[in-house]
């Protein structure tokens, strides 16, 4: 990547994702976009078979529409009793326009009756980086993080979205948990520390 780019596109609608990498990108020269700064309103493809390639499709379409690095990411859930499922179908788990609660419902009918040892799953991110100014065919970079944790027998916590609270580790969901302190377990905090150490390296050398 080239020193003097210092725009980063953020590619996600997601206000709370954005104040999320500001807070973990704040040292560095960098100036963060939305799609909404840059009014660009296209919807990436996503039908890849792995989070890395939702990742990678979405942040290729936004660098080229953009022409600045653009940063996107895909999470996901996976059941271990559900032989890695739901994965890339997490949101849509109960259909197209399921809400949360329809689709952390769906998941604990699937898992009925099974004791503690055998509801494992985990949380998994997946954060692609495209510089638009390298050759096509230069591979993008790409950031995992992954947080382990188990699926409860019901619903606890207020807090979080999607499948939190369902998802415990430590004894607590996600939704039992302030908002800092699943920053600093979730799957998606994981990644995008290992992003902003990659980019603190590339700018600050
Ligand atoms: P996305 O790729 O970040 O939009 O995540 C896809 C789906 O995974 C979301 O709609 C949620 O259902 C679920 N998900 C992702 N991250 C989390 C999380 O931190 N807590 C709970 N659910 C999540």
């Amino acid at each position: 990547m080239s020193r003097t780019a210092r725009t980063l596109l953020v590619a996600t609608g997601s206000a709370h994702k954005l104040v999320e990498l500001q807070r973990l990108f704040g040292d560095l020269p960098l100036t963060l976009v939305t799609l909404r700064d840059l009014g660009i309103s296209d919807e990436a493809p996503e039908d890849g078979a792995t989070f890395e390639e939702n990742a990678v499709q979405k942040a290729r379409f936004y660098a080229e529409k953009s022409g600045h690095w653009t940063l996107a990411d895909d999470s996901g859930l996976e059941v271990d009793a559900l032989n890695g499922a739901p994965g890339v179908y997490t949101r849509r788990y109960a259909g197209a326009d399921a809400t949360y609660q329809q689709n952390y419902e769906k998941l604990l009918g699937a898992l009925s009756g099974l004791p503690r040892a055998q509801r494992g799953a985990r949380f998994v991110c997946c954060m692609a980086l495209v510089d638009p100014s390298l050759p096509s065919g230069e591979p993008p970079r790409i950031f995992r993080g992954e947080r382990r944790g188990e699926i409860v027998e019901g619903p606890r916590g207020a807090g979080g979205f999607g499948y939190d609270p369902v998802f415990e580790v430590d004894g607590r969901t996600m939704a039992e948990r302030s908002p800092e302190e699943k920053d600093q377990l979730s799957h998606r905090g994981q990644a995008a520390a290992l992003v902003a150490a990659a980019l603190r390296a590339e700018l600050l050398g």
